[in-house]
């Protein structure tokens, strides 16, 4: 939580979610975590991890121009990147919730090791969990480029 100064010095803590990802591209469902997760927090940056092992698509730029241009109008979303380990780039940010979306069953593994690993690095970090929508619970950024480069339509999931 972050504090802020309101009106007639009241202080205000401000909840900060940080909703990591690779995010290459930004699809639907990402943008349907980040719209439910503002009902809960103030604030989500949507920061973009630098990872060249998983061979992107999009370069850091181009994803960070995409998310800037989809949230123009949302200015409590800020999108940001990010090199290096996650939790080292949370704790700049005064923010102590990261943000993850769940689909399967087979995200739940990777998801309860990053977790619990970053929980290990820094004890003040926790990770909240969104389950995905019905509507977009098959939608994931490596089958939408599947599918793209195989001429088929991605209208409305990206
Ligand atoms: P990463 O490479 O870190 O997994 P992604 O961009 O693939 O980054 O996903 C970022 C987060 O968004 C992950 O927690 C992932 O499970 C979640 N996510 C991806 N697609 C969806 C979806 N359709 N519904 C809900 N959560 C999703």
């Amino acid at each position: 939580m972050t504090k802020r100064k309101m009106k007639g010095d009241q202080t205000m803590m401000e909840r900060v979610a940080i909703y990591p990802g690779s995010f290459d591209p930004l699809t639907y469902g990402h943008i349907d975590i980040v719209e439910r997760a503002l009902e809960i927090f103030d604030r989500v940056i949507l920061a973009i991890a630098h990872d060249a092992e998983k061979k992107p698509l999009f370069t850091v730029q181009e994803r960070v121009e995409m998310a800037n241009l989809i949230f123009k109008d949302t200015p409590k979303v800020i999108v940001d990147s990010f090199k290096g380990l996650l939790v080292n780039y949370v704790e700049k940010t005064n923010a102590r919730v990261i943000l993850r979306g769940l689909r399967a069953t087979s995200d739940f593994e990777y998801e309860f090791h990053m977790a619990s690993m970053n929980r290990s690095l820094s004890v003040h970090l926790d990770t909240l969990f969104m389950m995905t929508s019905k509507d977009y619970f098959f939608v994931s950024s490596r089958t939408i480029k599947e599918v793209a480069k195989l001429g088929g339509t991605v209208e409305g999931l990206v």
